[in-house]
């Protein structure tokens, strides 16, 4: 049955998840759910759960009944493990989008299976209100050469990522727009009040944090002689967190 998609982004609030190689789980996955959510917000009807609030209210995740909700995350364990795994429930059997979201992944990084759990917080809560739910670890954070796929098919996954969803959602139904649409500016959308730095940030929503990206953000937002200079980035960041950095 189709249903409207729910995306968790995994470790919310100030909780930075796993940390490997120099990277943050929070930080990556936080892009991976919002250049998701980007893809598919125009096709599908999808939510990107709020990743400023930590995970833990029953009665925020009620509020996603008759939702398919998808938990991303990347795992961490010795070195020398790689690949990557779909959690569920322990007493269910994976449902095709389980499958699929499997394959798919399977594609890039070694297929670890289905694992089986009863001990984690987000997957007890949604199974105890009867909403379907997974987890995904794409890769291991802690491992070199994971990440290295990660990094060089970023856009290849979100893509195919993004197609293996969209089968599962409800259609948006677009309404003509051609006539009397208001000029309106399009801002980013806030990031987390505890952003430190100006990359950290735009990676939290997916936005290419680069130089250039930057310099041409900076250009939009009227910046003058960007250099990205501390100030300059500061000055960013402030526009950023409160909504006001324009696309
Ligand atoms: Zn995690």
């Amino acid at each position: 049955m189709n249903k409207k998609i729910l995306l968790i982004a995994g470790h919310g609030g100030t909780d930075s998840g796993a940390v490997g190689n120099n990277r943050k789980e929070a930080i990556e996955v936080r892009s991976i759910a919002y250049s998701l959510y980007e893809k598919l917000k125009n096709e599908i009807e999808i939510e990107y759960y709020n990743p400023s609030v930590k995970h833990n209210s029953t009665k925020d995740y009620a509020k996603y009944k008759g939702y398919n909700v998808i938990e991303i995350h990347l795992n961490s364990a010795g070195s020398i493990a790689t690949g990557t795994e779909v959690l569920i429930k322990k007493g269910y059997k994976p449902d095709s989008l389980d499958t699929a979201l499997l394959h798919t992944l399977g594609k890039y990084f070694r297929n670890r299976g289905f694992k089986y759990r009863d001990d984690l917080y987000s997957m007890n809560t949604f199974g105890s209100l009867g909403i379907t739910y997974r987890l995904i670890e794409i890769c291991f954070i802690n491992n070199i050469n994971d990440l290295n796929v990660l990094d060089k098919n970023y856009n290849s996954i979100i893509n195919d990522l993004s197609s293996t969803i969209k089968p599962y959602g409800i259609k948006k139904v677009t309404t003509n727009t051609t006539v009397n649409t208001p000029v309106t500016t399009n801002y980013y959308p806030k990031v987390n009040q505890n952003n430190k730095s100006i990359v950290d940030a735009l990676r939290s929503i997916g936005v290419d944090c680069s130089f250039t990206n930057r310099l041409k953000i900076a250009s939009k937002n009227g910046f003058v002689n960007y250099t990205g200079s501390a100030e300059q980035n500061i000055r960013m960041l402030n526009l950023l967190k409160n909504g006001k950095l324009k696309k």
